[in-house]
């Protein structure tokens, strides 16, 4: 048994109304949390909490539930930085992308893909990420999505089966051959390994039909569902995801009213990667205001990947959302936190009431309207974590295997 008091807390974001101001952030200004084996105990006032082990004085700063970034792609072969060079230069963007990952990812040993996914959720810790959601999907054959969701498991409990993330280049002359292999010999081998299923509908990807029939194929083995859907254009994703009770529907930058109005009735979260409108300078940013005013949940992740959103941080997300997608601050820090864990279904993370796991993370910054406010700026860093998982990096802080993470 091991106890810390966390006092003198600037402003404290507990995303709890009753325990601070009434609004959705929960907030307390002058604020003590205390955290027991991995879990928050006590909520309070400074100076008021009851005796612990060790004390942490944070005078001046800002302290909030660690963010849940609920949409990655750590594991890969390559990077792509030359085409990322090329389409800034205004060369237009060939399909070719994920196809080099694929090739790359096939190719890579596992300690590769094990050194590469544990990099880089050390930096997401770095900048203040606990819970952090991964997905296969760079193998398309069953090998490799199974080595992927293998790695994936030493990292996180938030696992994601993404066969159906582009039909293999073996299989582009026989689309629903891929889906029987996705559906079948792949499923059977991924399934032990994953809580969720996802699928990229969108031209060029998987339509509608095909979505249902790999996203139910999901559920009959236990996976929840979750849809990249409506990012590139117009589409079904997002009735998709509604209609088969996806926890969280991605991207959602192209929406129609009715698309909206699913949204808003179904309680599928609408998950918004602005990381992917800014690394693709699409002239397009999801509308996230339009959503909010709708009544839907609204999370932000990172969807870190090697093509098309190769950033591992929540907060230059959540500066994106406030300047792109007509959040306010506030907003965006819920989405990033409370947001992130409706979208993976948690009620243990996301916020700092009694018994919630202890993710805490701390701002060099009085406010959390900073992380929004001095975009760009490493303000954010974990402060605790649940037991069996360290604060700061282990050894010597350098890029490593990767910070352990417990299962859930
Ligand atoms: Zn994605």
């Amino acid at each position: 048994m091991s106890s810390t008091c966390f006092d003198r807390i600037a402003e404290l974001v507990t995303n709890r109304p009753e325990l601070g101001d009434g609004s959705p952030l929960g907030l307390r200004t002058d604020a003590a949390v205390v955290v027991e084996d991995g879990e928050v105990v006590w909520v309070g006032d400074a100076g008021a909490a009851p005796a612990t082990d060790d004390l942490v004085e944070l005078t001046g700063r800002c302290v909030l539930p660690s963010f849940v970034d609920s949409h990655s792609h750590l594991v890969f072969g390559g990077e792509r930085a030359e085409e990322f060079a090329a389409r800034m230069a205004g060369r237009a963007y060939t399909a070719g992308g994920i196809r080099t990952t694929i090739a790359a990812t096939r190719a890579a040993s596992v300690e590769q893909l094990r050194r590469r996914a544990g990099q880089l959720v050390t930096e997401m810790r770095r900048q203040g990420t606990g819970v952090v959601e991964i997905k296969s999907g760079y193998g398309a054959e069953v090998a490799t999505e199974r080595r992927s969701l293998e790695v994936a498991c030493e990292l996180t409990g938030e696992t994601t089966y993404l066969g159906a993330h582009v039909v293999a280049p073996e299989f582009v002359d026989d689309p629903s051959g891929y889906v029987e292999l996705v559906t079948g010999e792949m499923l059977d081998s991924c399934a032990p390994l994953a809580r969720w299923i996802d699928v990229f509908v969108e031209d060029g990807a998987f339509d509608g039909d095909q979505a249902r029939t790999i996203l139910r194929a999901g559920a009959e083995r236990g996976l929840g569902a979750r849809v990249h859907a409506n990012q590139l254009g117009p589409g079904p994703g997002v009735q998709v995801a509604c209609e088969v009770g996806a926890a969280s529907a991605d991207h959602c930058t192209h929406l129609d009213e009715r698309d909206v109005a699913a949204l808003a009735d179904s309680g599928t979260v609408a998950t918004l990667v602005p990381g992917a409108e800014f690394s693709t300078r699409s002239p397009v940013y999801p509308d996230g205001r339009r959503l909010l005013d709708a009544g839907v949940t609204v999370a932000l992740a990172t969807d870190c990947n090697p093509g098309t959103s190769y950033t591992t941080s929540m907060p230059f997300v959540i500066a994106l959302a406030v300047r792109d997608c007509g959040l306010t601050p506030s907003e965006a820090v819920w989405a990033a936190t409370a947001g992130g864990a409706a979208a993976l279904r948690r009620d243990d993370v996301g916020h700092l009431g009694v018994g919630a796991h202890a993710w805490l993370t701390v701002l060099d910054a009085p406010s959390h309207h900073h992380l929004a406010y001095r975009p760009g700026v490493p303000l954010a860093r974990l402060l605790a974590a649940p037991q069996g998982v360290p604060a700061t990096p282990p050894g010597d802080g350098s890029p490593g295997p990767g910070w352990p993470i417990p299962p859930r």
